[in-house]
């Protein structure tokens, strides 16, 4: 379609990334990696018009590719500590996969980016994505966010499903200064957190801004039930 057309949605690219600037989004490792990674591949082609707006919009099974601005946001928040370019990070987990946006822009900062989502056909709906932009260090694990017991010693967490509490088992895969980017709380009173480790059984806590995601539920699923 994009051949087709001529219109290669480059220009709305730009202009999505100079909106996400002055909405406050300043590391420019940040804003690059989003100028490179077209967002309209992972909606349905009924979307792609509004791709570059800064709104989440359906992905089926009742959930949603989350909005630019705050998928900008916490990829700033899980990298501000880290310095330099490229892949800062070896191995960072990425909790909510959906449509596999955010993952697709963390490929960017990790060696390593394993993302979790409970949802059956939306993990290969997203690796085939992943696939047709040519990013190979995601990895999609159809599983629960809530039970990750086999990873140890990461470099950051992205979590894009709200639990009613902060889920204290998450923070024991960190390693010491590495950060956790979640939501918290209920429709209507949720915040997004930011976690940063301490030592093995402290973290440093700190609320960003309201947020309204959809909940974190236990357990895989076959169809979003
Ligand atoms: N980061 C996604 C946003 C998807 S919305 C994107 O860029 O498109 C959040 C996703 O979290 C949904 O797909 C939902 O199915 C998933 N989810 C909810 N609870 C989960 C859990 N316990 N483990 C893994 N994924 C979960």
């Amino acid at each position: 379609m994009e051949a087709k057309s001529g219109f290669t949605f480059k220009r709305v690219r730009e202009q999505m990334v100079e909106m996400l600037l002055e909405m406050g989004i300043k590391d420019f490792r940040v804003l690059d990696a989003m100028s490179q990674i077209a967002r309209h591949q992972f909606l349905d082609e009924a979307f792609w018009s509004r791709a570059y707006e800064n709104r989440s919009l359906t992905i089926g099974y009742k959930q949603t590719i989350s909005q630019p601005y705050i998928v900008a946001r916490m990829t700033e928040l899980l990298i501000e500590k880290a310095s330099g370019r490229g892949k800062i990070f070896k191995k960072i987990i990425d909790i909510g996969s959906g449509s596999g946006y955010q993952s697709a822009i963390l490929s960017f900062f990790a060696e390593e980016v394993i993302s979790i989502e409970r949802i059956k056909p939306l993990v290969s709906k997203s690796r085939s994505t992943l696939l047709n932009l040519g990013i190979k260090n995601v990895s999609i694990i159809n599983g629960d966010g809530y039970m990750l017991d086999g990873l140890k010693n990461v470099d950051g967490i992205i979590c894009a499903a709200a639990p009613p509490e902060i889920p204290e088992d998450l923070i024991k895969l960190l390693k010491k200064d590495a950060r956790l980017i979640l939501p918290v709380g209920f429709k209507d009173m949720q915040k997004l957190i930011c976690i940063e480790k301490q030592n093995k059984n402290s973290y440093e806590k700190f609320e960003v801004e309201d947020v309204a995601f959809v909940p974190m539920l236990g357990g895989i699923s076959r169809n979003g039930d």
